[in-house]
């Protein structure tokens, strides 16, 4: 059986002012982007996998076929009736950028009401990423049943990463927010904070201070990035600061992290060491802001 990368969260319709009113239509969401970047990132011999909720509607058959075609397996997408998919509005005015969010009627919401599928799915995963924002739509109940079922699985020989993606209007209050970040990263063998996001949540003084965060609440590893600064990595053993790759013209910083994130575990899971993979990922990052929209070929 060829091994799987599993990447589980919430993918929306994406709907982006190309002039005068008019929108097309596009498919997002920060761990299905991941999980984009680590199927350019990976060889053959991997599959990569979405699970999340999905409806029955021909939105939802729209969503599963854009990823199907993009060679991400959508096995692992679970058809919610009388629920349909998130949306979000990018609109553009005087150059500005501004985004409106439809999510309350998202299935991907319901993720953790069926923790059994939850289990079977993730246990079939090699490795499996998540990220702040999948925990963040889910009730609180929900994301204590999704990190035991992560504990479970990672039990079982399971990787797992932790892209911690700090958005405070998705989550009731500050506190329970962080709660929620130490306690995702003791599941975790691997996690993918932003400086400025954890600085702002926790206070965090430098990089280091967010690495050894991280660490005491069981973090097998942190690679803590900090927009065109210097990158800092640990891996349980050696720290490594890495600089970025520099971009002349940042054109849309959309799914910087999300790159880094997909490219950066097609290169571990497929042997490349910690300093290594940490410059991949930034070239891949580089590339991305350096032209606009998520998906970057
Ligand atoms: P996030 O989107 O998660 O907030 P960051 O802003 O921390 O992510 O950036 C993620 C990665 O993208 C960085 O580690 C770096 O490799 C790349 N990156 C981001 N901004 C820049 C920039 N201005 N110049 C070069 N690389 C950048």
């Amino acid at each position: 059986m060829v091994p799987k990368l599993i990447c589980v969260g919430e993918c929306m319709v994406e709907l982006a002012e190309v002039g005068d009113g008019t929108y097309r239509r596009g498919f997002a969401g920060d761990t299905f982007n991941a999980a984009w970047y680590a199927r350019q990132a990976l060889p053959g011999d991997w599959a990569v996998e979405y699970a999340s909720c999905i409806g029955v509607d021909a939105v939802s058959d729209q969503m599963a076929a854009f990823m199907a075609g993009e060679g991400v397996g959508t096995d692992a997408l679970r058809r919610v009736e009388g629920r349909t998919v998130g949306l979000y509005m990018i609109s553009t005015e005087g150059g500005e950028r501004s985004f409106a969010y439809w999510r309350g009627q998202a299935a991907a919401k319901l993720l953790a009401d069926d923790p059994d599928w939850l289990r079977g799915v993730l246990g079939q995963g090699a490795h499996v990423h998540f990220s702040g924002i999948t925990l963040a739509i889910l009730a609180p109940d929900a994301r204590a049943r999704f990190l035991d079922v992560l504990r479970d699985v990672r039990g079982q020989g399971v990787g797992v990463s932790f892209d911690t993606n700090v958005r405070p209007r998705l989550w009731e209050d500050a506190e329970v927010t962080r709660a929620a970040m130490m306690a995702a990263a003791g599941v975790s063998d691997l996690v993918l904070p932003s400086f400025d996001e954890e600085e702002a949540l926790f206070g965090d003084a430098d990089s280091a201070a967010t690495v050894a965060r991280y660490a005491s609440a069981g973090a097998g590893s942190v690679v803590v990035k900090n927009g065109a600064a210097p990158m800092l990595g640990w891996d349980g053993g050696e720290t490594v600061e890495v600089p970025v790759v520099p971009v002349a013209r940042v054109v849309d910083t959309t799914a910087a992290g999300d790159s880094f994130a997909g490219a950066f575990l097609g290169a571990r899971l497929t042997g490349a060491g910690l300093r290594d993979a940490m410059e991949r990922a930034a070239a891949v990052s580089a590339r991305v802001i350096g032209a606009p929209g998520a998906l970057v070929r």
